[in-house]
Order: C-alpha cells, then structure tokens, then sequence
C-alpha cells in the first residue's frame, strides 16, 4: 500500500500464468511463473503438480509469499523457488539464482522476506511435485488435553522429529493455557478408505461455507474452540484433499465478498452480528525452536494481567520448522530449528476501549518477549500492533543488510509501503 505522499505501484498487470521451462524424469516441473500468479492460478495451470510449502490462502500471490517470506507449517515457500527476476528502480532486470555470480547470487538470498523494498520480482522458476488430484492427507489429533501441561510441549517435540509428519504440524491452545490439541499430518496410501472415515475442518471446496464458518468462529470465538475440539479429540485421524489441505484459509480471502453479498445467508449472518471484514487483532512471532516452552511462559505471563480477554481467542498457534537459510526472515539465517506463534483475537462486536485492551496485549507480549527473551523477534509480515521503536530495534539486523542493498538498487529510496515506511522511514 502506497504511503500518503507517495505514487502506488500497481503490481497486479504483473504476468499472470505458467509454462514448463523443464521436465525431470521423476516427474517434477520446474514452471516458469509471473510474478502476479497466484496460487490458484498455479494449481489451474498444472493440476498435477504443487507447491511444497505454501501459506493457507491460494489468492495469495507467488511475488508475495516470496516477499513476505512466507512458511506453511512443514517449511519455506522459498525453498521451491530455484530462480527469480528482480526490476530494479533504475530498470535493471537482474537475474537472481543459486548460480548466479555476485549480486544476483546475494539477492536470491535476500529477496525472500525483503517485503518488495529492492525491486518488484516479475517472473519465478519454481519446482513443482507431481501429486495425484485423488491424494490425500491424513490429519492426526497426536494429543489433546483440556489444559496446558508439560505433555504439550513435549508431543509437539514429538511430531516435530517424527519423519512420518512431512507435510506439517501445530499445536493450538485456547484461552489462557487452556485446552491445547496437536495436530500432524502425513500423505495417505493410495486406497484409503475415505468413506469410512471423516474429512478435517474446512478441507473441502466449499469456500464459501467456509468463510461463513470462519464470520461464525469470529463473532464467537468459543464456537471455534468447541468445533475444534469436538472434532479433533485425541487419536483421531481426519482425511482431507491434498489441496483443500494446503490453502484451508482459503475462505479468508472470500470473506467479505460473501459474508457481505446480497443472499439470505449473509443478511442472517449479519443479523447474527457477524462482522464481514472479519476483524481480528493478529501477530506473530519467530524464535528458536528451543526455547519455545519460556516464550509461552512469558506469553501467559502476559495475559494473566489482562482477565476476560482469552475469551476472545480465535487462534494461538505453534508451528515448529527447521532451520531458515534466509538472511531477511524475520528471524534471520539459523542454524537451528525455527518455532511461530501466531495469534488471532477477535474484536468483533467489542466497544473501542476493549479492542484497545487486546490491542495492547499485543504491543506487550513483543514487549516482554524481546525483553525477557531477547532471540525472538515479532514477525516482519504479522507485526502491525508492535511499538514502532521496539520493532525497529529488534529488527536491526533486518535494517542493516537491507539498508545498504537499497541504497545501491534504490538510490533516491523511491520504493516504500506504509510497512516498508515503519522500518525504514524517519
Ligand atoms: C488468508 C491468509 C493466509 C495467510 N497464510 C499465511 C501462511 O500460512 N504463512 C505465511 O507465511 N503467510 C501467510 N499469510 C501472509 C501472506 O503470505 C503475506 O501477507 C503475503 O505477502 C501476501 O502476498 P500478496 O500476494 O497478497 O501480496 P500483497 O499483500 O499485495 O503484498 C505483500 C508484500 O509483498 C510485496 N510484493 C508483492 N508483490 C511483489 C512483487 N511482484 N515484487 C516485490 N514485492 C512484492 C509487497 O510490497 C508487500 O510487501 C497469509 C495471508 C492471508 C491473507
């Protein structure tokens, strides 16, 4: 999004589509990608082949999730982008690849998780995995307990070091330490009895019911914890498409188109107080995998001082993924697995000064994390309700390698966004 005094680049006349640039005998692909494709498109253009790891919504574009760096709960979407394109300001097309000699070699380092500050990325080289339409996943309910306990943290370390979970895992915890579940996945063998067993949460094509569910859990959040719970109870293992799977945030992106529409559904929703803009007060944070059990101390810590608002829990969520090659990830290059937080509060129905509250929880539990645990670091994408000094100061290593990139590529700093401007601006 442009800053007030600034002209916007309208990236969206960007190439939308694929082509096979070569095949390997295994059957991958690596497809030649404009930088406007989505993820959807994608799937359109080879319905036969994927993406590894990709983030939870297909209208999200590939220019995007590079930029944002972005993670499934399995691994790194860059991590299948074996080439890119970077239009410099001053018209230079470099290309970016593990063989490139000199800046081209450094930038396809640092573009992922540069947030479009060094240039626009127009066309992608990205590996593709053959996978049958009919494949399918098997979502495993690997633990669950009505409060947080040492087994958590321990079934998490669990699933994150068992090989047969390839495809992700997470744990959620609801409330304030309270009811946790543990989820891992795997491919299903072909012939899985699908229709003896049930399907995962919002894992089929009905994007709009999703999105009706996703308004529903928003306006009350309670309604999430007892859906989940209900159907995740501890050793049940639920089937889901592989593609459903992979974007099951699709109905997100859909939401305000159908929670606002015109048909009958919609006006009862809203007569039910659902919000179409699904609001929601959201942050992350990245820090070593290790140190994941301090991190949801100090997290708790947090909230106890603020009673009431667990009531308003859509997601707290902890995904563990291994160690990050990308300088400009939010917690830079490691050597050592990674561990995610998300959480989502919803603010729907509630007065100003309550969102303000929630609000602050958030600002506080950067806050506290940095201070107590100085590794973690808010994430660059999900940071928005983080004190803007505290941000800057926490991401100085992000600032210190991007700064001198852009002042070669970017002399008059013509290239901003309001969140490029958070960090780099006065
Ligand atoms: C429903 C939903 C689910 C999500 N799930 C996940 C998830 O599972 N994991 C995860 O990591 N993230 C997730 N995200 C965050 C998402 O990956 C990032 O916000 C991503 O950057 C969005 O890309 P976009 O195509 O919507 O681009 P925009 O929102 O338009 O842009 C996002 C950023 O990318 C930059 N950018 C866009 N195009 C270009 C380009 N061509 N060249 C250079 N820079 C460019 C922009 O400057 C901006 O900084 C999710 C977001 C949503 C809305």
């Amino acid at each position: 999004m442009p800053t007030d005094a600034s002209v916007g680049v309208d990236i969206s006349a960007l190439e939308r589509g694929a082509v096979v640039k070569q095949s390997f005998a295994d059957g991958r692909v690596l497809a030649r990608v404009g930088g406007g494709t989505r993820f959807e498109d994608l799937h359109a253009a080879f319905p036969r082949h994927r993406v590894r790891c990709v983030p939870t919504s297909d209208r999200i574009t590939v220019a995007g999730a590079l930029a944002a760096c972005a993670h499934s709960s399995a691994g790194y979407f860059a991590d299948s982008v074996k080439a890119f394109t970077l239009l410099t300001v001053q018209g230079e097309a470099i290309e970016c690849s593990a063989d490139a000699q000199g800046r081209g070699r450094l930038l396809f380092d640092v573009v992922p998780g540069s947030f479009g500050a060094l240039g626009v990325t127009t066309f992608f080289d990205i590996l593709l995995e053959p996978i049958e339409a009919e494949q399918l996943f098997g979502v495993h309910a690997e633990y669950a307990a009505p409060q947080l306990e040492d087994g958590f943290f321990a079934a998490l370390d669990a699933v994150k070091d068992d090989p047969r979970f390839d495809e992700g895992l997470g744990g959620v915890i609801y409330g304030n330490r309270g009811r946790t579940l543990i989820l891992a996945d795997a491919r299903l063998a072909p012939g899985y009895a699908a229709e003896k067993n049930r399907q995962a949460l919002l894992t089929d094509d009905d994007v709009e019911g999703h999105a009706f569910s996703q308004g529903l859990a928003n306006r009350f959040p309670r309604f999430a914890e007892a859906t989940v719970s209900k159907t995740y109870p501890r050793g049940i293992v639920r089937w889901a498409p592989w593609y459903g799977f992979q974007f099951y945030q699709r109905g997100y992106d859909r939401a305000p188109e159908v929670l606002g529409g015109k048909g009958l559904k919609s006006a009862l929703a809203r007569l039910l107080g659902v919000d179409a803009r699904v609001p929601v007060a959201h942050q992350g944070w990245f820090f070593p995998r290790n140190l994941t059990r301090q991190v949801m101390d100090v997290y708790f810590e947090v909230l106890d001082d603020f009673p009431g608002i667990e009531k308003q829990v859509e997601q707290q969520d902890i995904v563990l993924l291994g160690p990050c090659p990308y300088p400009a990830h939010s917690l830079g290059r490691t050597e050592s697995d990674v561990g995610v937080l998300t959480s989502s509060y919803s603010l729907a129905t509630l007065p100003p000064a309550r969102q303000a509250t929630i609000i602050q929880f958030f600002a506080r539990v950067s806050q506290q994390l940095y201070a107590k645990l100085p590794q973690t670091r808010v994430s660059l994408c999900k940071q928005v309700h983080c004190d803007r000094e505290l941000l800057r100061r926490m991401h100085r290593p992000w600032l210190d390698l991007i700064l001198p990139l852009k002042a070669e590529l970017d002399p008059k700093q013509l290239l901003t966004s309001r969140h490029l401007e958070l960090l780099l601006g006065p």
